[in-house]
């Protein structure tokens, strides 16, 4: 999959996406990321990208030209055919889940809009934008880290990422349910003991423990993922 992320600040995404995972997995291939300064499209001659809002108030507002000579530069010449999204990040937006990242994984190119300050012009969203995506209820001063977390949450999921499906399918929220505690080396940490069936071998025991430890972590932290869980269990049925 191909990332083309729209920013006034492309070090900062550089920074974040290429290393661990996400930047071996650029490395191999298996994602492209592209960061593109929207401030290199702008026509003043200052190189201005924002102004004051229309109507009055606080803060300034990321114009839509610049934007959109980005935009445009993204996409000339690029392959018709190709299953392309334009998603701003937005704390107005669809809230990012497992799921959404699981849709967008269907995607050839994603195209990424940081916004900053106030915002960016509506026009912009009306013109190039398929759907605003926020990473939850808060707001931040940026786009470029939901940016990340949008990236780094669909790429795992791609081939190649990780070394198998196994590695992201049976984790956190990915099943609807939280996941069990790990453990691993020393056997005896501060008086603390790896509960003696990890040790024992007897592998249909210890998925059993699991899954009961997934159980129980869902309905004490989220009664919500637990009631959902219990609802498909009884529909399965
Ligand atoms: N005035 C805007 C509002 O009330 O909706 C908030 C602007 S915010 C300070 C600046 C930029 O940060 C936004 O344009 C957006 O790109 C990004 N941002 C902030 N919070 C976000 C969130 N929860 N999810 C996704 N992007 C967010």
């Amino acid at each position: 999959m191909r990332f083309d992320i729209m920013t006034l600040f492309p070090d900062m995404v550089n920074t974040v996406l290429s290393e661990s995972i996400i930047g071996r997995a650029q490395k191999a291939g298996h994602i492209e990321v592209h960061c593109h300064q929207i401030r290199d499209f702008s026509e003043n001659k200052h190189h201005n990208v924002d102004d004051t809002p229309y109507g009055g108030g606080v803060g300034m507002v990321m114009a839509a030209p610049p934007i959109y000579g980005c935009y445009r530069s993204i996409v000339e010449g690029r392959d018709a055919q190709a299953k392309r999204r334009v998603i701003y990040l937005s704390p107005r937006g669809r809230i990012f889940t497992q799921d959404v990242a699981r849709e967008l994984c269907a995607y050839d190119e994603l195209i990424l809009l940081c916004g900053h300050y106030e915002g960016v012009d509506e026009r912009i969203i009306e013109e190039i934008v398929d759907e605003e995506i926020s990473i939850g209820d808060y707001v931040l001063t940026g786009g470029e880290l939901p940016a990340c977390i949008l990236v780094d949450a669909v790429s795992r999921m791609l081939d190649g990422v990780l070394a198998s499906p196994e590695c992201y399918e049976g984790e956190s929220i990915a099943n609807g349910l939280l996941e069990y505690p790990q453990y691993t080396r020393p056997p005896v940490f501060r008086e603390r003991e790896v509960p003696p069936i990890l040790l024992s071998g007897h592998h249909e025991n210890i998925d059993k423990w699991r899954k009961e430890q997934s159980l129980a972590l869902t309905k004490e932290r989220r009664p919500d993922l637990y009631a959902a869980y219990e609802a498909a269990e009884k529909n399965a049925k």
